[in-house]
């Protein structure tokens, strides 16, 4: 029998060629999305609209494809961590409930190819890329599907590593057809590689998190090892030639690590080094990974940083780590594979 492609995860215009393909005119295209998208259907029987003949050709050639999740760990806090198995590999996804929104804090690999030094994904390796399809199984395939109204590429792995399925995931969850959901509810989170992050800017107009993690290079790069190629320097240069505001905006993360990244001089230079960019500041407490050497900061350490880089200008919010007790906060995506989950 001839494997079945998936139908969920096509963007407009490749519903349009399964629907020329199955005789069908291309309005039926949009029909299809509805139904994929927008009532997040797991037959085809249920495609209303759909002629009967068309609907026997999909079910011979096509599946809709809706990997349920293998299992969830709920946190005292109310975060959720959803366990996926994919082609690629066992990947992560967590939800986090709030008063006034509820985030989805999604995976675009399974692993991460950049080993930074501090995080639990990149201590774990690269497994393979994810879908456009997959990306989304992660929102329309947990439970809290109809109350997500806040999605954050921010789980594992590095969104621009794997660009054409997070752009194309960004276009089904944004336009018209797909979700509908507005460009500002959708953030992607990456160390920024600068061709891609040109490309990704140019391209999509959601939010961007740019992991800073210290204004200095030569600090930088013993965190994130790749640095060494994509360069401060030359990641903000591409920063200045995009335009960001209250809609499209502009955050550098900041993980302060204890004892490390959190002194004056660094918040100088952290003025220093984004003086002309519209951009807030969001602190996040590093979360201990286990074997890794770096320390929590305690509260009192956040807020007189926080201080510091209030006077040099910024808009500075602190990150309250959600979900630590299920290891569900950033970046303690993990999926062991070596810790396989009981089915
Ligand atoms: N690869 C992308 C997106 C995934 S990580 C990136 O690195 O930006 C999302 C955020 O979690 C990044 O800012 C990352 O630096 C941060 N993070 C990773 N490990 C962490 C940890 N142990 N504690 C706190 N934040 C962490
Ligand atoms: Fe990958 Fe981001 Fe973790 Fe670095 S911090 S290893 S880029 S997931």
């Amino acid at each position: 029998m001839n494997k079945l492609l998936p139908l969920f995860g096509m963007n407009l215009f490749e519903l349009e060629e399964v629907c020329l393909k199955g005789e069908q005119k291309k309005f039926v295209a949009k029909q299809l999305a509805h139904w994929l998208y927008q009532k997040n259907v797991s037959s085809f029987e249920e495609m209303k609209n759909v002629s009967a003949p068309f609907k026997a050709y999909l079910q011979e050639n096509y599946c809709i494809h809706r990997s349920k999740y293998l299992r969830y760990s709920e946190s005292v806090d109310g975060t959720r961590k959803y366990l996926f198995h994919f082609e690629a590999g066992y990947t992560e996804t967590a939800m986090i409930p709030g008063e006034k929104r509820t985030t989805v804090c999604v995976s675009s690999q399974s692993g991460c190819r950049f080993g930074c030094s501090f995080c639990a994904t990149g201590a774990g390796g690269f497994s393979g890329h994810l879908t456009a399809g997959e990306i989304l199984e992660q929102i329309y395939g947990i439970d809290e599907n109809q109350e997500i109204s806040n999605i954050v590429y921010m789980g594992m792995g590095e969104p621009l590593d794997n660009l054409q399925e997070v752009l194309k995931s960004i276009e089904i969850l944004t336009e018209n057809w797909g979700r509908a959901i507005s460009p500002s509810r959708i953030t992607v989170s990456t160390i920024g590689l600068p061709a891609k992050l040109d490309e990704f800017l140019a391209k999509s107009n959601v939010s961007l998190a740019l992991s800073l993690h210290s204004p200095f290079p030569e600090e930088r790069v013993e965190l994130i090892p790749a640095q060494k190629s994509n360069s401060l320097e030359d990641i903000i240069r591409v920063l200045k030639k995009h335009k960001f505001n209250q809609h499209r905006r502009l955050t550098f993360e900041y993980i302060v690590f204890k004892g490390k990244n959190h002194s004056y001089k660094h918040a100088r230079a952290i003025g220093e080094l984004l003086k002309s960019l519209n951009a807030r500041i969001n602190l996040i407490p590093y979360n201990e990974v286990p074997a890794l050497t770096f320390q929590s900061p305690e509260s009192y350490i956040m807020n007189q940083f926080k201080k510091e880089l209030e006077l040099q200008g910024f808009i500075c919010t602190v990150r309250n780590s959600r979900g630590q007790d299920i290891e569900a906060a950033c970046g303690m995506l993990a999926a062991k594979e070596n810790n396989p989950p009981s089915e």
